[in-house]
């Protein structure tokens, strides 16, 4: 079987098409790069925002047809498989398989079936070490929990990955980040909905601050985690990341809003002095930390004032980088059904504001970096541009002349300069570039 796997969504989903792509290699299939090359292709998909969704459909119509054409068989996975809504589009586009994101290694008893999988109490894979990824990739996803207790009333997550916070053995964790080491991976991101509450289901197990600071002796040059909730940030963890240097200063924090009332009818358990608290115990701790964040705008209900709160907050915390979204009801949420959509233009008109003061911080964040040194993550080959890109530990993308970054690789770079969205910089030592034989980003 050649099968050829189309990832939507975030790092979690990312992580998921590997750990799917393992347990078909050891099943004997083959992985294509191209759905032309497949006889089964798999739709890894997105369930939070409507976009998403519509790209889903999109392929499946294109791959229905394939499926007419040649018999191609079609199987889907991911957030959306989980949902009524997607297994309603998976009857429309005749897909064969589905398998929730609960039932990843169920895939060959759903393949030998043509059925469906989507259990969200299984989570067996977190009892299993997955192998490295097999091109030796110097960056990898380490999942660490899955599930969300919280209950945000746009969040179709606690349906489709689980309600319950499901925390995976420390042991296996520790194991799977010393093979990935061996193989070469310089940098590893612990995975989940939401991992600062790692542990808290298991008495037994470590807290996530102990957890990073286990991590970071295990001489990984680099650690990264997402996603955070403020509730749960809590000073401990603040002091393992400032005591452990391979853990990498870039807090990625979602607020969502900066007003109180829209705070909420998200349900997101912390008001706007909460999180300004949590931003104050970061500095304090980690002066040089970069800071981003994610935003909804126009939640239903949004006046101009809360709008004013939330571009308010903003400038209060200096995010160096945010993550905007205009909110996009999903079927079955509790805001979906409770509440009413705000006219798309006024949604629009706010986004556009937003995004303004986002530019305006990051260039300024940006600039500040310029004519510092900052080590850099080179991921792949030189672009057309002539230049090759990567990130730093403050996970800001950098580019860098290709000629002086000829392979993926560490490199140490001095930033000459700065754009909004991109840092610019100049080789100035090279860290860890293995030969190409042996590692590919
Ligand atoms: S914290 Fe809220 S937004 Fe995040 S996964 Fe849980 S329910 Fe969804």
């Amino acid at each position: 079987m050649r099968v050829h796997i189309v990832t939507y969504g975030c790092q979690m989903n990312e992580y998921d098409t590997h750990l799917v792509a393992s347990e078909l290699v050891s099943l004997g299939a083959q992985m294509v790069n191209t759905i032309e090359d497949a006889d089964f292709v798999l739709v890894n998909t997105c369930a939070v925002r409507g976009k998403p969704v519509e790209k889903v459909k999109s392929l499946l119509g294109k791959l229905k047809k394939e499926k007419e054409r040649r018999g191609l068989r079609i199987g889907m996975m991911g957030c959306l498989a989980q949902l009524e809504e997607g297994q309603e589009i998976a009857k429309r586009f005749d897909v064969d398989v589905l398998l929730g994101p609960g039932a990843l290694t169920q895939i060959e008893k759903a393949l030998a079936a043509d059925s469906k999988f989507w259990d969200l109490a299984f989570h067996e894979e977190l009892n299993r070490v997955v192998a490295p990824p097999p091109a030796g990739a110097l960056s990898a996803y380490v999942p660490i929990i899955r599930g969300c207790n919280h209950r945000c009333t746009y969040c179709v997550v606690p349906r489709t990955r689980g309600g319950v916070e499901v925390s995976r053995p420390p042991e296996l964790i520790l194991e799977e980040i010393e093979r990935l080491k061996a193989a070469g991976v310089v940098e590893v991101t612990l995975l989940g909905q939401n991992v600062n509450s790692y542990g808290n289901d298991r008495p037994e197990y470590p807290s996530f601050a102990e957890l990073l600071r286990m991590v970071g002796e295990l001489g990984i040059p680099r650690v990264r985690f997402l996603t955070s909730h403020p509730v749960n940030f809590t000073e401990d963890i603040v002091r393992a990341i400032a005591e452990t240097p391979a853990i990498t200063r870039y807090i990625h924090l979602p607020v969502q809003s900066g007003s109180d009332r829209i705070l909420r009818r998200m349900a997101r358990e912390y008001r706007r002095a909460d999180y300004l608290r949590r931003i104050e115990t970061i500095r304090d701790y980690l002066p040089d930390a970069v800071l981003s964040t994610d935003i909804i705008v126009g939640f239903p209900g949004e006046t101009e004032e809360d709008f004013e709160a939330t571009l308010s907050l903003y400038d209060e915390v200096g995010f160096d980088h945010a993550y905007m979204f205009i909110y996009s009801a999903r079927p079955g949420t509790p805001a979906a059904e409770h509440f009413e959509d705000l006219p798309r233009e006024v949604k629009v008109e706010r986004l556009k504001r937003l995004i303004e003061k986002q530019k305006a911080w990051s260039l300024e964040k940006n600039r500040a970096w310029v004519g510092k040194e900052v080590e850099v993550l080179i991921r792949g080959d030189a672009k057309e541009t002539g230049f090759a890109e990567g990130h730093d530990r403050g996970n800001h993308p950098v580019l860098v002349p290709g000629d002086q970054a000829p392979r993926p690789g560490l490199y140490r770079v001095r930033i000459t300069e700065a754009s909004p969205h991109l840092l610019f910089g100049e080789v100035t030592e090279v860290l860890h570039a293995p030969a190409p034989r042996e590692a590919v980003a």
